[in-house]
């Protein structure tokens, strides 16, 4: 089901509206292209599979513009669930979103906010939330989609055309890195210097820590190049020290949360997928913590080099 952002006609190019109710540096979230999405919907549609296109101007209830809270884009699917007979709601949550994995410290998701005020919610009015990939990382997911059918059509990035990534925002940056991982391409280095000058990228560059950060650690991992940014961004993010391998795999105790209707269903489909995570690496998902290590004078000093490389990028 795809949320197709639809825009008032009071606020679109052109509207009387526009230029009191949309501030200036709130427009660049107009910027958003829906093609790359449309153009998924059509291709998985060709692969037999039922896509809907619902469009509809929730997202303008907001400034800055997009949705008021996160599981907002299920509203169609909501309206719809006793139309087109659902017994249950997924989302795309990664491990990162669900766990806080690469965030500051693992969070166990069953006693987070975001499940205790939805989970029941949901739960209420027959659409329990069903988090298929909550315990699967940002690289799990990456290596089920480009092993999949519908790697042709996948793509993260919403400003883009349809194979064609913006290669400007820092989606762009991580999941180029990401995917020549799992590929075991080279990043050349012309592509490098364009990951390297993304303003996003940079922002996430210099912050304590980068969104995602443990993406990062795995993506830079194998990497050999010579790029000046990258090499110093592995180190930052501890790409040539840390153990990355359990972000291949799944976490089981996520099996716990999913509706009993469909938990059988679902793990079994993940189970196709990938290995679940051994004990060992269970742990070393659930001991995710950079508090201690953003202290360190050793990663301070990581991330001033790696900020000090990017002046040659502005
Ligand atoms: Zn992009």
């Amino acid at each position: 089901m795809h949320l197709l952002r639809q825009t008032p006609r009071l606020l679109a190019a052109g509207g009387s509206a526009r230029r009191f109710l949309v501030p200036r540096r709130r427009r660049l979230h107009l910027k958003y292209r829906p093609e790359a999405a449309l153009y998924a919907v059509e291709g998985i549609r060709r692969m037999g599979r039922t896509a809907l296109v619902v469009p509809c101007d929730i997202e303008f209830l907001n400034l800055p513009i997009g949705f008021p809270v996160d599981i907002a884009n299920a509203v169609p699917a909501l309206l719809l669930a006793d139309l087109r007979g659902y017994d249950s709601i997924a989302f795309g949550t990664v491990m990162e979103s669900a766990y806080s994995v690469g965030r500051a410290r693992f969070a166990d998701y069953r006693k987070r906010q975001h499940f205790l005020q939805y989970g029941p919610m949901l739960e209420a009015i027959g659409m329990p939330l069903h988090q298929v990939t909550a315990g699967i990382s940002e690289v799990g997911t990456t290596r089920i989609v480009s092993a999949s059918p519908y790697a042709p059509v996948a793509q993260s990035c919403v400003r883009g055309r349809p194979g064609q990534p913006c290669l400007n925002c820092y989606k762009c940056f991580r999941k180029t890195l990401l995917a020549a991982a799992v590929s075991g391409d080279e990043i050349d280095p012309g592509l490098a210097d364009r990951l390297a000058r993304i303003p996003e990228a940079q922002a996430q560059m210099r912050r304590p820590w980068m969104k995602h950060e443990n993406v990062l650690a795995y993506a830079t991992r194998h990497y050999r190049g010579g790029h000046r940014v990258l090499r110093l961004l592995r180190r930052r993010v501890r790409g040539d020290s840390l153990r990355v391998r359990w972000m291949e795999r799944w976490y089981p105790p996520a099996g716990e949360l999913l509706p009993p209707h469909r938990r059988a269903e679902a793990t079994e489909a993940i189970g196709r997928a990938l290995l679940p995570m051994r004990p060992g690496q269970q742990a070393l998902a659930e001991a995710w913590n950079l508090g201690p290590v953003l202290a360190t004078p050793a990663y301070r000093n990581r991330r001033d080099r790696l900020i000090a490389a990017l002046e040659d990028y502005s």
